[in-house]
């Protein structure tokens, strides 16, 4: 992969029950700053999603945040970016945030975080793009869906390149690392069909 220009930061519009989610947003856009690594991300102010934006903008991080327009309000909009961009959907805030992103990192989060990231995940699985992504597993909040992986591959319904491709870390720096070595798994979701492909 690389050195990486910028990456996708998906995390709650809440901020958790325990200060550590916060603490690591805010740690997470120190490491970009020293890295000179941009952050594209939700554009939202809530929650964990606002903690990182701030962090990175008081470390001089080139921040981008992509809304849709009935999220303005809902979501409080950052309207302290430079570059905050509004768009007609859901659909069209996740194409800009993956066209403008070299990779994708899931912090802590909802609902909204885990379906931003799988549909990352599933992208890279099916080669419509070859940008790395990662768990930021703070306090080991994501445990148990790393578990459920495992289970799935074990199921035979994730490959084990697939479920592989999928990075996790603690720390920010040591997940960053992983992103620069990253090379996309093999194109062969649909090759072999038949019971027992996987
Ligand atoms: P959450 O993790 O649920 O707090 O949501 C985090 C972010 O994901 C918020 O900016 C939500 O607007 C966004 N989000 C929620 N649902 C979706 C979805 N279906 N597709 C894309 N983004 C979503």
């Amino acid at each position: 992969m690389g050195k990486l220009t910028r990456v996708a930061v998906f995390c709650g519009s809440s901020p958790g029950a325990d200060p550590a989610y916060r603490a690591a947003a805010r740690r997470l856009a120190e490491v970009l700053a020293g890295r000179g690594i941009g952050l594209v991300y939700g554009g939202a102010n809530v929650g964990l999603m606002g903690e990182i934006a701030r962090a990175a903008l008081e470390h001089s991080v080139p921040v981008i945040g992509v809304i849709p327009d009935f999220l303005v309000d809902y979501e409080v909009a950052m309207t302290e970016l430079d570059d905050l961009r509004i768009v007609g959907s859901m659909h069209e805030r996740k194409a800009a945030v993956a066209d403008l992103a070299d990779g994708f990192i899931a912090m802590p989060g909802g609902l909204g975080t885990l379906e931003e990231f799988f549909e990352a995940v599933t992208w890279a699985q099916l080669r419509l793009h070859s940008k790395p992504c990662g768990l930021l597993d703070v306090n080991g909040y994501y445990a148990r869906l790393v578990d459920f992986l495992d289970h799935a591959v074990a199921e035979r319904f994730v490959k084990p390149a697939h479920r592989a491709a999928i990075l996790v870390s603690h720390d920010p720096d040591t997940l960053l690392d992983q992103f620069e070595r990253y090379e996309a798994p093999p194109s062969d979701k649909w090759i072999e069909r038949g019971p027992g492909r996987i």
